[in-house]
């Protein structure tokens, strides 16, 4: 995986978190002057790539995603490029990576309630992947070098999460937090003028956020923590 530089000590990390739905004012000139300090986006899926190439493309910092259950494998681009990814991104799903100094885990995707749906998955699906991502980050821990992000599209089981089978999170995600204790997650797939939700709850030591539709978030390198 690419790496990104760490920040200098004790400045504050401006992160922008994106998820499901394109922000005319974020899709528009207005990003430059409302962003200019942003230092990493993270997109949490449900996402045309177009929209996050061009994100990347005016604000020039590393952007890192996961996909979402209406994320297509192939996209059809305005000049007929068939995009398999979002180009001058990294994308994450399903792996662990250090950006802008912070540790970075993605699990893309939502509960599976099509037998055919595309990034959708059961707990026994979702339980091999968090397997698979297992060695990294205990060898992460076994450095001293914790979790600091969980970057998913779907909630964790009774977090943010709906009543009907499509927004149920995921019950592995709590075994998760459990296990791995990032600082923060953050996640997407639960509209927020739908469902009448909190968007930030503490769970243990980690800060869950719904960033639906967009966020900005700030890092103190100094203290550790979101807000
Ligand atoms: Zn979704």
């Amino acid at each position: 995986m690419r790496r990104f530089c760490s920040p200098p000590l004790f400045t504050a990390l401006k992160l922008l978190a994106l998820s499901d739905e394109v922000v005319p004012f974020i899709y528009s000139g207005q990003i430059k002057a409302r962003f200019n300090d942003v230092d990493l986006v993270i997109a949490c899926g449900d996402l045309p790539y177009y929209y996050l190439e061009f994100v990347v493309s005016m604000l020039d910092v590393p952007l890192v995603y996961v996909h979402g259950n209406h994320d297509h494998r192939k996209q059809r681009m305005s000049n007929d490029r068939i995009a398999t990814h979002a180009e001058g991104c990294v994308n994450i799903d399903g792996k662990v990576g250090t950006f802008k100094g912070l540790n970075i885990a993605g699990l893309g995707g939502s509960i599976r309630y099509r037998p055919d749906g595309v990034h959708q998955y059961t707990e026994s699906q979702m339980w091999r992947r968090i397997l698979r991502q297992t060695p990294q980050l205990i060898g992460q821990r076994l450095l001293s070098k914790p979790l600091d992000i969980f970057a998913t599209h779907s909630p964790p089981f009774g977090i943010h999460d709906g009543d009907d089978r499509a927004h149920t999170g995921f019950r592995s995600f709590l075994k998760y937090l459990d296990l791995f204790q990032p600082k923060l997650m953050i996640h997407g797939h639960v509209h927020l003028y739908r469902e009448k939700k909190q968007p930030v709850t503490q769970y243990n030591q980690t800060t869950i956020i719904n960033i639906y539709p967009y966020r900005l978030i700030s890092y103190s390198p100094h203290t550790g923590q979101f807000a």
